[in-house]
């Protein structure tokens, strides 16, 4: 089944030997590609246009900013550099793992914009040996190797957000480390999606599967915060980790997938899923607008508060008095106020007897397509678990289909497959 590709940032103070382990790495290794990056900084020596870097002007790179065409870019001893979007997007959706040689202040934006990245941070073993290689690149000269090392300090300062730490001592042991890195991430059951070994286990599970390919998918996804003040919300429990699922399976299946997702322990979904990070109920509203206009399917696996705050408070309340009264009021019907011309898979969180029979109420007020019926009065499954299992109930009549128990994983393949099988036998 389809592999998602891997996103690796190499980063750390110039001179580290960042760009001769990346090379390693793409030289060594079938699937692993480097991204040039673009620069306003002059051309050095040797030093090939479109292979070392794109070399532009400072307009030329200031309209590329405005343009949204950098996943990243950052000001660099007085230049700019940037990696471009689109080129590594495609590539991850490829299945074909990408590595950027960049700063640290690029490394920690990718780490907000796409979680799922591996960071690793390239350091020798001194800072002596630093200044000696810088001074030996004789394309420095003596101020700039002073400037460089200053920025050293600064960079290392952000090791903290980086995944991984290769010392660049003796160059062939780095080299083995970048690539256990790779191998250790590449066999991630996250980056596997879900082999084809596993599936004899369980043949027919995934059978409709392959209806999505091509197919723009909306996901939305976690919590909503409802803001009391700038420190406190209201809110619901929710890891994320279904929606997280849900996308990984869908990307799998070769879709185009848009994960929206509320603030959530877990919102880390592999590389080529667009992550859109929201806060509250209306919050989610608008993106969800904006994003479904071509979609063929919204899912809504998001936990929204049912309500917020009548009104919130800048900064911070202070404790004081025995009692503080919260006002609440209904949030937006997310669902209802989309009102989309797409197929919609909503969710329900039922408890008792009346448990399947509220589902169905549910999607029929919710005017969705599919309903997904969570119970939550069997314990380990469903909110903050790692494991799920349930019902999934169709509005064209066709018979519910019990979803095993298994990770939410595993139960976010059944629920893929099943709906490409129901909308190609039910339209
Ligand atoms: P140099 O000018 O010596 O080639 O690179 C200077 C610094 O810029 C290095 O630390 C290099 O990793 C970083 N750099 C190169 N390309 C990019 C990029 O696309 N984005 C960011 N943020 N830094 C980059």
């Amino acid at each position: 089944m389809f592999n998602s590709g891997m996103l690796f940032v190499l980063a750390g103070p110039s001179g580290a030997g960042k760009t001769t382990l990346a090379h390693s790495l793409v030289d060594k290794l079938d699937g692993v590609h480097f991204s040039v990056s673009t620069t306003t900084r002059p051309a050095r020596g040797e030093e090939v246009n479109g292979k070392d870097y794109f070399f532009v002007s400072k307009d030329e790179f200031q309209q590329r900013i405005e343009k949204s065409y950098f996943l990243e870019w950052a000001d660099v001893h007085g230049n700019k550099y940037g990696t471009e979007s689109s080129w590594v997007r495609q590539q991850m959706v490829k299945g074909r793992s990408v590595i950027l040689d960049i700063d640290v202040q690029g490394a920690v934006q990718i780490k907000e914009k796409m979680p799922s990245a591996v960071l690793i941070f390239v350091l020798p073993a001194s800072n002596d040996l630093l200044r000696k290689r810088l001074e030996q690149r004789n394309t420095d000269s003596g101020k700039t190797v002073e400037k460089r090392m200053k920025a050293a300090a600064g960079e290392v300062s952000f090791m903290g957000v980086f995944d991984y730490f290769i010392c660049n001592n003796i160059l062939a042991q780095a080299k083995i480390d970048i690539e256990s890195i790779y191998l250790a991430e590449k066999m991630k059951i996250q980056n596997i999606g879900w082999p084809d070994q596993a599936l004899d286990y369980h043949s027919g599970y995934m059978d409709g599967l392959s209806f999505w390919a091509g197919k723009r998918i909306v996901v939305s996804s976690g919590p909503t915060r409802e803001k009391i003040d700038d420190v406190r919300f209201v809110s619901n429990r929710s890891s994320g980790l279904m929606g997280v699922s849900l996308a990984e399976a869908f990307l799998s299946a070769g879709a185009d997938v848009v994960l929206v997702s509320g603030p959530a322990f877990n919102m880390k979904p592999p590389g080529p899923v667009r992550l859109v990070k929201v806060e509250s109920a209306e919050d989610m509203l608008l993106s969800l607008q904006k994003e479904i206009k071509d979609a063929d399917l919204l899912v809504m696996a998001a936990a929204v508060s049912d309500f917020a705050p009548v009104s919130s408070v800048t900064g911070k309340i202070k404790r004081q008095g025995n009692r503080l009264n919260l006002d609440l009021e209904p949030t937006v019907d997310i669902t209802a106020s989309l009102n989309s011309s797409c197929n919609v898979l909503s969710f329900a969180l039922e408890y008792g007897d009346d448990a399947v029979e509220n589902a169905r109420l549910k999607m029929k007020r919710k005017k969705s397509s599919f309903i997904f019926l969570n119970r939550g009065d069997k314990p380990g499954i469903g909110m903050e678990t790692a494991c799920n299992s349930g019902m999934l109930l169709f509005a064209s009549g066709s018979e519910d289909i019990e979803i095993p128990l298994g990770s939410k994983k595993f139960v976010a393949f059944g629920i893929t497959a099943a709906l490409g099988r129901e909308i190609l036998n039910n339209g």
